[in-house]
């Protein structure tokens, strides 16, 4: 069996996917998160079971998202009891299993004079939140107590607020602790490998044409199912076989500004001013996040989103509007990102012509002449989406009935990292991070990496350990997905360029060429998808 992503990896597998070697029981389409939790718990059952993704793995929304581990209390207000609760369920699950990577966060929803919802409606539904939680956490504070904890918020007609508590996690990183817990189980996990088409024989779907990415070979494999699990992007496999639409992209765009100059140490959740939408200003790896937006995305998903100068205004004037002092503006802006949210319609409805209100916020599993698709959904509720994908595929493998049993998605990691002092935040976040390996990333580590990269709350160990060990092909890999440099820096980290450059010529081989090549690579994803537009 291939053991995936250690030297040499590509080469072999693409060789026995070449040769038809492996029976596989099942290959997934999509590496983002729900890619990552079928093969996960496909691993589990000792399926052989493959993962293909055509770019990076989190390249998806799965690295663009808010960061959430939530309910989804707007949910909730809009009574959608189940969904709620099984989010919930999963993020108590998460939380217990994976401190240091899912982590509490505590949000306040400030109340003013005349506005809805007011303090008794809205701790009525945490109420019903907690209780799903089996907590009583939420607490109201006086308004003295909330312009302590949120520093310069808009006085007009604050009387207090609520203070609840949900999480927030590193999404790509989250992303990669589940392959490799899956990979722990035997499960393997490739990017760049595209696939081109389904392969159908006597109407029904039996295999794949993959191509590499890299070299433009392309080759077909075969599997028992075919679980195409690649979110926005659903409706391109799934119309091979039938003429439908279901899939309505949607994106959501975020900035980043410096912590000094939004100091925030928790969420603040508020509707936005022009259009009542929620809108959340957050704490997240050292820097203020502020987002979303919710706008139909028109542009070619094989490009990266971007956000729009618009979104840019819309986004900045909802927080001055509930910070005016901040008086932000577009030169605080640090970076920008934005994710495309697959919201699914009715059947028969073509997406864009469909309401809002018809649109489902949850996820959706299709089962078409063998081939399974799934999308939509949240990461919260990735494991929860992994079994009802199961459950879809255990006929056609057979498995007989699925159960769910709730066993662990991280294995527990007890023992404490030696080789260097870290006080116990660090140890929480590093084992929360890489889970059993990262013992194995301190002692790869030079002595002079064991220091935090200016600006991040990474050590360079993370880079270099990240460079060598987690499939990386790119330098966007690098800084985008498996550090969040690019998230989170100016000039999306390149002020370390020296130091980068470095590392990853020392773990990946690369002459001056092909760093020069990355580098351009890298500059102009950044520059276009994760910087400040220019005003229109
Ligand atoms: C702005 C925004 C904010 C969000 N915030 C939250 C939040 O705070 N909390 C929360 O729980 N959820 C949140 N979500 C939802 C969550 O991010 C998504 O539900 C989740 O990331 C979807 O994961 P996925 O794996 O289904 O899709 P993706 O992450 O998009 O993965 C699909 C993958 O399939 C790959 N693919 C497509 N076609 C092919 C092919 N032919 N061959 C190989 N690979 C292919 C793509 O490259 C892609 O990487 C948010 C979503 C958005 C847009």
């Amino acid at each position: 069996m291939i053991k995936t992503w250690q030297k040499g990896w590509r080469e072999a597998l693409w060789a026995d996917l070449k040769a038809g070697s492996t029976d596989w029981d099942m290959i997934i389409i999509g590496g983002g998160i729900t890619g990552a939790g079928v093969l996960r718990e496909a691993a589990r059952l000792g399926l052989k079971v493959l993962l293909v993704e055509q770019r990076d793995f989190a390249w998806g929304t799965s690295s663009r998202s808010s960061k959430m581990v939530h309910g989804g209390l707007r949910y909730l207000t809009q009574g959608d009891i189940k969904l709620t609760h099984e989010a919930v369920v999963e993020r108590q699950q998460m939380l217990n299993e994976a401190p240091g990577l899912v982590e509490p966060m505590k949000y306040i929803y400030p109340f003013r004079k005349g506005s809805f919802p007011g303090r008794f409606a809205f701790n009525l539904v945490l109420r019903v939140y907690d209780w799903f939680a089996g907590r009583r956490d939420y607490r109201y504070f006086d308004k003295r107590a909330i312009e302590y904890f949120l520093p310069g918020i808009r006085d007009a007609g604050l009387y207090g607020g609520t203070q609840y508590t949900d999480a927030v996690t590193d999404d790509a990183r989250l992303v990669m602790r589940v392959l490799q817990e899956a990979r722990g189980e035997g499960g393997i996990a490739a990017n760049y490998i595209k696939v081109e088409a389904l392969i159908r024989e006597q109407g029904r779907v039996v295999g794949l044409k993959l191509q590499d990415v890299a070299s433009g070979e392309c080759c077909e494999v075969r599997a028992k199912v075919l679980v195409s699990a690649t979110g926005a992007w659903a409706d391109r496999l799934r119309g091979e076989l039938i003429d439908e639409r279901r899939v309505r992209p949607l994106r959501g765009s975020h900035l980043v500004v410096p912590s000094w100059r939004l100091p925030v140490h928790q969420a603040l959740a508020y509707q936005h001013p022009d259009d009542g939408r929620f809108t959340f200003v957050y704490p997240w790896e050292g820097v203020t996040v502020i987002g979303t937006t919710d706008l139909d995305h028109r542009e070619n998903l094989d490009v990266e989103a971007g956000i729009s100068a618009e979104e840019v205004d819309y986004i900045l004037s909802g927080a001055n509007h509930q910070f005016p002092a901040a008086g932000l503006t577009r030169e605080d802006i640090l970076t920008t990102w934005s994710g495309v949210r697959p919201i699914v319609g009715k059947a028969g409805v073509a997406p864009l012509k469909m309401k809002p209100s018809d649109a489902r916020r949850d996820h959706v599993v299709w089962s078409d002449q063998g081939l399974i698709t799934v999308t939509g959904g949240k990461l919260t509720t990735f494991r929860a989406i992994a079994m009802d994908v199961l459950t879809a595929a255990a006929p056609l493998l057979p498995l007989g009935k699925i159960k769910d049993t709730r066993a662990r998605v991280f294995a527990p990691v007890s023992k404490k990292l030696t080789g260097i002092h870290l006080g116990s935040a660090q140890q929480r976040r590093l084992t929360g991070f890489y889970g059993s390996a990262a013992q194995a990333l301190l002692d790869y580590a030079h002595p002079e990496d064991l220091s935090y990269i200016p600006g991040s709350l990474n050590l360079w160990a993370e880079l270099r350990w990240a460079a060598a060990q987690e499939a990386v092909q790119h330098l966007d890999d690098l800084l985008l997905r498996r550090t969040r440099l690019g998230f989170l820096l100016p000039e999306g980290g390149l002020q370390q360029r020296e130091r980068i450059q470095q590392i990853v010529q020392q773990e990946l081989g690369w002459d001056e060429a092909r760093w020069g090549e990355e580098l351009q690579r890298y500059q102009g994803i950044w520059r276009s998808k994760y910087s400040v537009p220019v005003a229109g």
